[in-house]
């Protein structure tokens, strides 16, 4: 089969992803073949193909948004059957034993494994997966919109909640990418008042289009307060500007797995009042469960760009100069 491979992690313009032949995966127990679909492409892939996330495994493929139909069972399997839908997400296993397993705080597990970083993942024809971290996708999702769901999509989604945006609240967003315009419909659907702050042109009309009550550029003040704020762009340095745009008692809170370094932080501009800086770390399948349920309710409007899978690496390059609408995503079986 075809599939991409992390080679020599490095910034995009040399080239860390070779796209080679492999042997198609065998399903282990407890694990389901894929024939992949579509693949989403997500940040993550290009803080790993650029080196800012370590890598875990030589040569490991990216791509952790996955729909694909199962192809194969092994062995002790009995959620799925061959022909079944299924999407695959970032978080890939758990010990299910640890303190915070038992409390309902998967993600937070020390021994986590991930799709496309511990284990290859689904730039590739063919993909295995662990049948109890796979999700149902909702049935009336084409595959092309059903795939971002399942990191921008779950990921928007906890970093919202962990913004603690009170009903009715005044939400800024930085940053507006695939994770960001999902989140974004989440809370306008809930009342909440959306400011969305970002550098690229393209993704304020986006913003404005969707609902956004003003879209500035990523260093502008928001026309108003906020009671949270959720900063999806990679940059440290945005974050004391959340910070200070925030209203007595807000909340920033971090989406991303990479951060470029935090500037110092001035107490009384930044913090006090009660104001808090929160971190995202992965999600649970709870979390997942619950947003597919939601995109689903809410009719979520799921913009994407597609590339077939041999421009793999033209998707992390345009998402890497913000040249990509919404979601790049792969169509694999093209
Ligand atoms: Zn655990
Ligand atoms: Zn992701």
């Amino acid at each position: 089969m075809r599939a991409w491979v992390v080679h020599r992690p490095g910034p995009v313009a040399t080239g860390p992803l070779r796209l080679v032949e492999r042997d198609r995966p065998a399903p282990g127990p407890g694990e389901v073949l894929l024939r992949v679909s579509v693949c989403g492409v997500c940040r993550t892939d290009l803080h790993l193909a650029e080196g800012d996330l370590p890598p875990r495994r030589p040569g490991v493929t990216p791509g952790h948004e996955v729909v694909g139909t199962v192809e194969a069972t092994g062995e002790g399997t009995s959620r799925f059957a061959p022909g079944d839908r299924v999407g695959v997400a970032w978080l890939r296993s758990t010990d299910g034993v640890c303190r915070f397993c038992r409390r309902g705080a998967e993600n937070l597990c020390p021994g986590s494994t991930y799709t496309g970083w511990d284990a290859d993942g689904g730039y590739a024809e063919y993909t295995v997966v662990p049948e109890g971290f796979a999700y149902v996708l909702p049935e009336s999702w084409p595959d092309e919109k059903a795939a971002p769901l399942l990191c921008a999509g779950i990921i928007g989604y906890r970093a919202l909640r962990r913004a603690q945006l009170p009903p009715g609240g005044r939400l800024g967003i930085y940053g507006f990418g695939a994770s960001a315009h999902l989140a974004a419909q989440v809370a306008l659907a809930q009342g909440a008042t959306v400011h969305v702050l970002t550098r690229s042109a393209g993704a304020r009309e986006l913003a404005l289009t969707l609902g956004a009550a003003s879209a500035g550029d990523a260093y502008d003040a928001p026309p108003e307060p906020l009671d949270s704020a959720i900063l999806f762009a990679p940059v440290g340095d945005l974050v004391p500007v959340g910070l200070a745009a925030l209203d007595r008692g807000g909340t920033l809170a971090v989406a991303g797995i990479h951060l470029t370094d935090v500037p110092v932080l001035d107490y009384e501009r930044h913090l006090f009042y009660e104001r808090q800086l929160r971190s995202v770390t992965a999600n649970t399948r709870a979390d997942g469960e619950e947003f597919l349920r939601l995109a689903d309710r809410l009719h979520l409007r799921v913009t994407t760009t597609p590339y077939p899978l041999d421009r793999a690496a033209d998707a992390l390059a345009d998402l890497a100069a913000d040249r990509v609408h919404g979601a790049a995503v792969l169509h694999v079986d093209d």
